[in-house]
């Protein structure tokens, strides 16, 4: 015979089922300039010596998520140093800042401290330039990227300088270890893609109106690397960089989600302009 306290499980759980689902977020996405780089000779992006002698500019974008009422920025682009500073042409990668993030927030209503999560792609410095702005924000990064801060000597493109605040146990850091739901209602999902870096991941973000956009973080940095395969020489693994490729295409063509290369100039125009935003 079932106890009286079975019963009262069995109705809650009954209730439960039938109760309506939740309502979904409200999510709304823009896309921030956070620089341009010049690259003097595209073929570090190619262990194949593809784009030998090739000229090229890269943007290096950020992006704000807001989920209901908390917000998640997206990488934090290129130093705010540079603002107003011409770009050094006779280095490899001439870097340049328009505006910083918190100027570009102004415009759209949001104030720095607003942004309760800086979710970040991966370890390199066109990635983590600004997040020192941002001090009372919770760290996402993946984990291998979180501890290889902490090597010695660092790699290729790793400034632990600027995540100083969160290595000195200041801000709340969350290594991210494979895929993380990020609000726990499936919205907005950080994908573990290693091989650029061992902890790179891109970010799924499932929009109602436009649906889902898959921001690529440097699984690969334009469109040609995906037709002929590019892969950086700087890259930490090669096979993991092109199974990482192909999950990034097959999630895009699976979902029909809108990929956004992140450096990618022919890709800016497939968000808004900013300050539109897509919901
Ligand atoms: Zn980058």
């Amino acid at each position: 015979m079932k106890t009286f306290a079975s019963l009262i499980t069995t109705a809650a759980a009954l209730l439960a089922l039938s109760a309506p689902a939740k309502a979904a977020p409200d999510l709304e996405l823009w896309r921030l300039d956070c620089g341009t780089v010049q690259v003097k000779d595209m073929s570090i992006f190619s262990d194949t010596f593809a784009y030998a002698g090739e000229h090229g500019t890269l943007t290096d974008s950020c992006y704000v998520i807001r989920h209901d009422s908390d917000y998640l920025l997206w990488d934090t682009g290129l130093p705010a140093a540079l603002v107003g500073q011409k770009p050094d042409l006779s280095q490899p990668l001439a870097v340049a800042l328009d505006a910083d993030i918190p100027s570009q927030l102004a415009k759209i209503g949001i104030k720095p401290e607003q942004i309760a999560t800086i979710g970040i792609s991966h370890n390199h410095f066109d990635h983590l330039g600004q997040a020192a702005t941002f001090p009372r924000a919770k760290l996402m990064i993946g984990a291998a990227d979180w501890e290889t801060f902490k090597k010695k000597p660092l790699p290729f493109g790793v400034d632990a300088t600027l995540v100083k605040h969160w290595l000195d146990g200041k801000g709340k850091v969350d290594p991210v270890s494979g895929d993380r739901d990020v609000f726990g209602d499936g919205s907005v999902m950080m994908l573990a893609m290693p091989g650029h870096t061992e902890g790179e991941t891109a970010l799924l973000v499932k929009l109602l109106q436009k649906g889902p956009i898959l921001l690529s973080g440097d699984v690969v940095h334009f469109e040609k690397q995906i037709d002929n395969r590019g892969v950086p020489g700087f890259n930490a693994d090669r096979a993991e960089t092109l199974a990482s490729m192909e999950r990034l295409t097959k999630i895009a063509d699976g979902l029909k989600a809108t990929l956004v290369i992140q450096h990618d100039p022919s890709h800016v125009s497939r968000l808004p302009a900013f300050p539109a935003s897509a919901k």
